[in-house]
């Protein structure tokens, strides 16, 4: 019986960790968990899963909840977070939370040996450097969760990794793949949210719009698999059935295909090195298919993913101010306060705002990370 604790559990990903949970009874239990602020979702969880531990975000939360569960532990805020993410009886953690708040927790836990299966992209954009030589050090394993990253880590089994000629990461375009930039102007929150094969969390959704998604994934790939930028490629696919893809330098390319479906890569983290079923999975069909697409990724086009592999090249602090831009961005364009285009718009100029700090120490990151959130709020 494997012991988890998951950070985000009301959100997208947390949601359908819940889902492979309750699908393998004798498999896996929910020791603790974190919530932001969602506490009617909080409720039902709890009352199902019966964690020892819940941390939410909000004290007058933590007051309400504890009154209703006197036999649950409690806790809340930035502490509450690391104490889940650290908590003593969890084999392993699923940072499933959004957003850089995910850096500390996932070190914290790092710090004291779990295994992670980490969602939180963001973490890694932000401050890879930090987690992969603390992952090293600890001798602690990053299990990607990512579909992308998930499907470049299943094609590496049983490989040497010094034998990569390239990353193919594969993009679905997102809700908006067949739209020229001029009708880009005028978009909606709503279209924006409606995103062609996956069901996600609204700043993810967004973030596939914009392509930024696939931008913040090439860092996260830099990070994980160790490749400099020049070998991390992304390539347009619509259907969203190839995961992404490994090119060996004897030119043999290795895939990993499947619905587009959260729930594989989240269970094969949990599951690794084996493979367990997967009962509600939907089975891929090709022949029912028919075809799939695949087309060259235009820069000009998706700016976003552009600014992304100039602030992974540039490295030191330029990703951090990346995905803080870009987090402040895509949140007021979600209140209705600025345009899509807007958001890559206020990411390139706080980019051209900062100069990169190299090595920076995790103090540095939070510093850069909270000046230019108020940099960008001042432009909005
Ligand atoms: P959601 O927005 O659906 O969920 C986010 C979760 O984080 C919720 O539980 C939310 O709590 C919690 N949360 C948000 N802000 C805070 C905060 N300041 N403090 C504490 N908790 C907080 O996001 P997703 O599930 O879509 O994404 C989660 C992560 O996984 C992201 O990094 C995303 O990039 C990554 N990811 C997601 C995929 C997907 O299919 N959704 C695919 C691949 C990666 P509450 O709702 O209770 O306020
Ligand atoms: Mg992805």
């Amino acid at each position: 019986m494997k012991k988890i604790s998951l950070l985000g559990a009301t959100g997208s990903i947390g949601i359908q960790t819940l889902d492979i949970i309750r699908e393998h009874p004798g498999e896996f239990i929910l020791s603790a968990m974190s919530i932001g602020k969602n506490i009617e979702l909080a409720r039902k969880i709890i009352g199902e899963f019966q964690p020892e531990l819940v941390s939410v975000q909000n004290h007058s939360d933590f007051h309400t909840l504890k009154a209703e569960f006197p036999h649950t532990n409690f806790t809340y805020g930035d502490e509450g977070i690391i104490e889940a993410a650290t908590f003593e009886k969890a084999d392993i953690l699923v940072n499933a939370v959004l957003g850089s708040v995910g850096l500390n927790p996932t070190l914290q836990a790092i710090e004291v040996g779990k295994t992670i299966a980490i969602a939180n992209k963001e973490t890694l954009v932000t401050a890879g450097h930090l987690v992969m030589e603390a992952a090293r050090k600890n001798n602690v394993s990053l299990l990607p969760v990512d579909s992308e990253h998930s499907a470049i880590f299943q094609c590496l089994q049983g490989e040497n990794e010094k034998n990569i000629e390239r990353l193919i990461l594969t993009a679905s375009g997102g809700s908006f793949r067949d739209r020229s930039r001029s009708e880009l102007e005028q978009v909606t929150v709503e279209e924006a949210l409606h995103h062609p094969n996956w069901s996600m969390g609204a700043k993810i959704t967004i973030d596939s719009a914009t392509m930024m998604n696939k931008g913040l994934e090439v860092i996260e790939a830099h990070w994980l698999f160790d490749l400099p930028y020049n070998k991390i490629d992304v390539l347009l696919h619509k259907e969203s059935i190839i995961h992404s893809m490994v090119e060996f330098h004897d030119t043999s390319i290795k895939a990993q295909l499947g619905t587009p479906d959260m729930r594989v890569p989240i269970q094969y983290a949990l599951t690794y090195p084996d493979r367990i079923p997967l009962p509600s999975g939907n089975r891929l069909n090709l022949a029912q298919l028919g075809q799939l697409h695949f087309q060259e990724m235009d820069l000009n086009r998706f700016r976003c993913l552009k600014f992304a592999y100039e602030a992974g090249r540039a490295g030191g602090t330029m990703p951090t101010v990346l995905n803080a831009a870009n987090e402040i961005a895509v949140a007021a364009f979600l209140e209705g306060r600025v345009t899509f285009l807007q958001i890559e718009d206020l990411v390139e100029k706080a980019l051209d705002n900062h100069r990169t700090i190299e090595y920076p120490s995790l103090s540095t990151i939070q510093e850069v990370d909270k000046e230019t959130r108020q940099y960008v709020q001042s432009l909005l």
